[in-house]
């Protein structure tokens, strides 16, 4: 290594055993596993066989499950390997509390959000791909890392892009972000006919293999609704600087737009390892066995403006942006719930940005956030809220 900057050897995985997890792991087999890193602790929720499989196979000293029930699974699992099992809330605060030089992020949702902040608190520099913690939390996050000492480093493959792409000294010059967003499976379907879809139809995303959460955002583009929050946060620039264009390529993984008309992107397959090793190793560059692109293959790259009429979550994240405030915090919740009941097929696949919509509108005169209290506060009221309306809509019921 040249640069002064000593790789992170010490490291958490927040949700090891999730699509990001998983991807995780394997960039840290390719650049030397055991040999480079002590993994000091691996988090999952109820797969707590994969979870104490990974934990044995990378030497990790702690294996949480979340979930609590599943303790005495986890517990049985490793019997004999020397990691030690926990779980719940008090299990991830222990994982957070270990004092790694680096944490990957990757728990699902607002449940990632106090372990993060824990770590960041810790200061561990912070790989960033549970958004969600931005969305809710917005420059309280920000601040929680900068204060602990660590680094905050988007995974979000459009944040790594744009992160790669900023040029930090010339911050005055940067006019516009613009994020690509693949547009998913249904980017030229009509509301019509989204409005019967089935989990399992959402969740096929054309380019990326990812979480369910994250592939159902991407049907609905409230994964890009959540990405435009982060990019305010991560990067400090206004609502009016942040573009969506939808690419269906996903080979541009997003682009900076400065006051002399470049634009300078960032490319790749689309496969999240590029910004995970990115981000392990930042600011080298790693080696890593990833597809490269083949442009003579590819041939062409297009482009298509966004359809907020026919992906109202869009439009929902301008409203969040331009209210500020807690309301980010408040779309993210809902939506949270929203999405649950939506998979369990209890509302239509459009009513998750009505029910979001509605419980921004109904907390809309909640200030802004002073604490993290006022954040976890808001954060219930919503998924209450929410919660309410989609008894009113239940097919089930
Ligand atoms: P996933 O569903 O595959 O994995 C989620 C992880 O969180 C698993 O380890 C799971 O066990 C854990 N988990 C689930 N519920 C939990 C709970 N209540 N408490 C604690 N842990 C819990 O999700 P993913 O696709 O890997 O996404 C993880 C995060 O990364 C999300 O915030 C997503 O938006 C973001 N992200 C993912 C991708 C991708 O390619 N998958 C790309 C960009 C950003
Ligand atoms: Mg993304």
């Amino acid at each position: 290594m040249t640069s002064g900057r000593k790789a992170p050897r010490r490291l958490s995985i927040f949700g090891s055993t999730g699509s990001i997890g998983q991807n995780t792991l394997d960039v840290v087999q390719q650049l030397g596993g055991r040999e480079n890193y002590e993994i000091l602790a691996v988090t999952g929720n109820d797969n707590v066989d994969l979870l104490a499989e990974q934990a044995k196979s990378v030497g990790a000293r702690l294996a949480v499950t979340a979930n609590a029930e599943r303790y005495d699974a986890l517990k049985a699992a490793l019997a004999g390997s020397g990691i030690t099992p926990a779980a719940g809330v008090s299990g991830l605060a222990e994982a957070a509390d270990m004092d790694a030089d680096w944490v990957m992020a990757s728990i699902v949702g607002t449940a990632g959000l106090q372990p993060t902040l824990s770590a960041a608190r810790m200061g561990a520099t912070i790989a960033l791909a549970n958004k969600e913690c931005l969305v809710s939390a917005g420059d309280l996050f920000v601040d929680a890392v900068r204060k602990g000492g660590g680094q905050l480093i988007p995974v979000d493959s459009e944040h790594s892009a744009i992160f790669q792409s900023l040029d930090e000294d010339q911050r005055h010059a940067v006019e516009r972000i613009i994020l690509t967003a693949s547009g998913g499976p249904f980017r030229t379907w009509s509301r019509a006919e989204m409005a019967n879809v089935t989990a399992a139809v959402a969740r096929a995303h054309p380019n990326w293999s990812m979480g369910l959460k994250i592939s159902i955002g991407s049907a609905s583009m409230f994964n890009k609704a959540l990405e435009m929050i982060e990019a305010k946060h991560l990067f400090d620039i206004r609502p009016d600087q942040i573009e969506v264009i939808v690419h269906p390529q996903s080979v541009i993984h997003s682009m900076v737009g400065y006051t002399d008309g470049s634009v300078i992107a960032q490319l790749g397959s689309p496969d999240m390892r590029t910004a995970i090793g990115y981000a392990l190793e930042y600011p080298q560059r790693p080696a890593l066995n990833v597809e490269r692109l083949d442009f003579a293959r590819l041939s062409r790259l297009d482009f298509e403006a966004p359809d907020e009429q026919r992906f109202p979550a869009l439009r929902l994240a301008r409203v969040a942006l331009e209210r500020g405030g807690l309301q980010g915090a408040i779309m993210n919740a809902a939506e949270e719930v929203a999405f649950h009941a939506f998979v369990e097929e209890r509302i239509g696949f459009l009513e998750m940005a009505d029910i979001a919509e509605a419980v921004m509108d109904l907390m809309i005169s909640t200030g802004a956030a002073s604490s993290m209290d006022d954040v976890f506060a808001a954060d219930a009221e919503a998924r209450h809220r929410a919660t309410e309306l989609v008894a009113t809509r239940d097919k089930a019921a």
